[in-house]
């Protein structure tokens, strides 16, 4: 069990994780170390009010998947914060209830670097930007300079705290894993071999 009280930085991976993958993963370890965190919470999304519906999968079994991803990891925990809450899914939200059920801590919430362009249309941005530094992965290449421009625009308007980190780029996606499930094809490798054999097990993402 993490214990996570004790930690000063925590990070958190959010996400649909429809389903995790490792690049989630690989993120979360890669983020670990850019700031120092002493841990990553994993929080799948409850109701992901900007995604296409059609193949998403309950956040019960989303859970499910995220939890088995990190087992056996101590410094990775895996929260129900979102699933349990219920309506549509605000990360600041759920920045304002991590902040008091860990009031000592600085909160790190873990981005693709794209969503740099984007946060300004999240629901109550500048709540978000208030109760954590952001941390985005710039990891397909996208021109350092501009990541710079926009994290000072948003440091500028919205008094945003926002470091960059390189990432490498990694082909994964879970439209692609839905995909190939749905194609009959492995997805191993994609994704740890628990959540291989859960969806497996439960034929997700075949018939949608
Ligand atoms: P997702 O598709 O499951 O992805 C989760 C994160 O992993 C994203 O930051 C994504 O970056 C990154 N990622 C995906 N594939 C990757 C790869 N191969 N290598 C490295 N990184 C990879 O989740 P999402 O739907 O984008 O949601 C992310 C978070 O934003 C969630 O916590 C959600 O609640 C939050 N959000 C909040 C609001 C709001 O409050 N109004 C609105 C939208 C989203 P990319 O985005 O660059 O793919």
């Amino acid at each position: 069990m993490s214990d996570i009280e004790t930690w000063e930085k925590i990070g958190i991976m959010g996400g649909t994780f429809n389903p995790i993958h490792m690049g989630h993963l690989l993120l979360a370890q890669w983020a670990m170390e850019e700031a120092g965190l002493n841990g990553v919470i994993f929080m799948p999304t409850g109701n992901s009010y900007m995604k296409d519906k059609i193949e998403m999968l309950p956040g019960s079994e989303r859970l499910a998947m995220t939890r088995l991803a990190i087992h056996g990891r101590e410094c990775f925990s895996c929260s129900d914060l979102e699933v349990k809450r219920g309506g549509n899914t605000y990360t600041y939200e759920t920045l304002e209830s991590l902040q008091c059920m860990y009031p000592r801590a600085r909160l790190y919430f873990i981005v693709g670097a794209d969503c740099l362009f984007s946060i300004e249309n999240w629901y109550r941005p500048d709540k978000i930007f208030r109760h954590c530094t952001l941390l985005a992965a710039s990891r397909d290449g996208a021109p350092m300079e501009m990541l710079e421009e926009k994290r000072r625009e948003l440091a500028k308007h919205h008094g945003a705290d926002i470091l960059l980190m390189a990432f490498p780029n990694m082909e994964i996606s879970s439209t692609d894993i839905r995909r190939r499930c749905r194609e009959g094809r492995s997805i191993q490798y994609l994704v740890p071999d628990r959540v291989r054999e859960y969806i497996a097990q439960n034929h997700f993402y075949k018939n949608l």
